[in-house]
């Protein structure tokens, strides 16, 4: 079965598409991003500016999938698109061109939730089967889910203020390194010394498993205004993060008796973070190459995952959702 992915939640445009095997196995056969640049002249998303042009890309990407794929659109069994948390304007891009499009075809529709999308992006390396850990690190969230069964989904921690991947973006902007901030922080982290400035590990000594990356944020400032050097800065900011986060989620495996974890997410991709948990003894799987920020395979893996659990096809009446937690649905 072929199924067809697509994300517009954001300011990517993403179609994706993936295999699923008789057998339950799932091979990512395209994966096509169309990140826009309109929004870098105004420092954040313009969500009407996102709309428009999620509005006048997404048949080129779509094409551009199909032919990657090495398939024609009538090769489509399924359909799945984002139907939120993320802007509404531009998720109903995504959402509508998708129903449209298992309407044509005459093929099952799943609306996805964005975050089971990152989670099931590692799918693309491992076959996830419940039950496991999730920590979502990306843009907007800062999420620790445990999961006990297939599409239960138990929020065990999350940030209490920024996400990780903002912080990134943060720091890397007042070190002058630049957007995105979490590959500019990775590279400039290279040719830091990572014990340059002495961050303490946020939340250490709490019984949660909770993330705060604010006072970081704060830290890194001063730190700044004091002379670290933005590589020196970079290097200890991505030690302290990556600190936080993994001995977090080793907390939480133990108190939950997990022993698979997958981390995912835009931050997911960061090669510090990735050694980190490969050093933890855990079984961790993180998404593969270009599955890690906004994508429409992650949304194929997530309906492929819908499907093999027999969850039913959505209704082709529901609409988009901006607010929509992941551990209530
Ligand atoms: P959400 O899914 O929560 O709405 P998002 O989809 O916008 O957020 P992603 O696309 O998953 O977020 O991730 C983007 C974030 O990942 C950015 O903050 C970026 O700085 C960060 N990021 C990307 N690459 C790296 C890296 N190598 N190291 C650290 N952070 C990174
Ligand atoms: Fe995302």
């Amino acid at each position: 079965l072929r199924i067809l992915g697509i994300d517009t939640s954001c300011d990517d445009t993403g179609v994706g598409v993936v295999e699923l095997a008789p057998d339950g196995r799932v091979t990512v056969l395209a994966n096509r991003v169309w990140s826009q640049a309109v929004h870098a002249q105004y420092g954040g998303v313009m969500p009407e500016l996102a709309s428009r042009e999620h509005v006048e890309r997404i048949d080129q990407i779509m094409g551009d999938a199909l032919h990657e794929a090495g398939l024609s659109v009538s090769d489509i069994g399924a359909v799945a698109a984002t139907s939120g948390p993320g802007l509404v304007g531009a998720l109903l891009v995504g959402l509508m061109y998708g129903k449209g499009l298992a309407q044509a075809l005459n093929v099952p529709f799943h609306a996805a939730h964005h975050l089971e999308g990152h989670i099931f992006a590692a799918a693309s390396e491992a076959e996830l089967r419940a039950p496991f850990l999730a920590l979502v690190v990306s843009g907007g969230h800062t999420h620790l889910f445990d999961v006990p069964r297939g599409g239960e989904y138990v929020l065990v921690g999350a940030t209490r203020d920024d996400a990780a991947g903002e912080a990134f973006d943060k720091v890397a902007r007042l070190a002058g390194l630049g957007y995105p901030g979490g590959p500019a922080i990775s590279e400039a982290a290279t040719r830091g010394d990572p014990q340059a400035v002495p961050f303490k590990e946020p939340l250490k000594g709490q019984s949660g498993f909770d993330f705060s990356f604010s006072g970081l944020k704060t830290a890194a400032l001063l730190a700044h205004r004091a002379g670290a050097t933005p590589e020196n800065l970079a290097a200890s900011f991505q030690r302290a993060a990556v600190q936080t986060l993994v001995n977090t989620t080793v907390r939480a495996a133990q108190a939950t008796g997990r022993s698979t974890v997958v981390v995912s997410g835009g931050v997911a991709a960061n090669h510090a973070l990735r050694e980190a948990f490969a050093a933890t003894g855990l079984h961790v799987v993180f998404p593969g190459r270009g599955l890690n920020t906004d994508n429409g395979a992650m949304i194929a893996l997530a309906g492929a995952a819908a499907i093999q659990a027999g969850r039913p096809a959505s209704a082709l009446d529901g609409g988009a959702t901006a607010y929509a937690p992941l551990a209530n649905a």
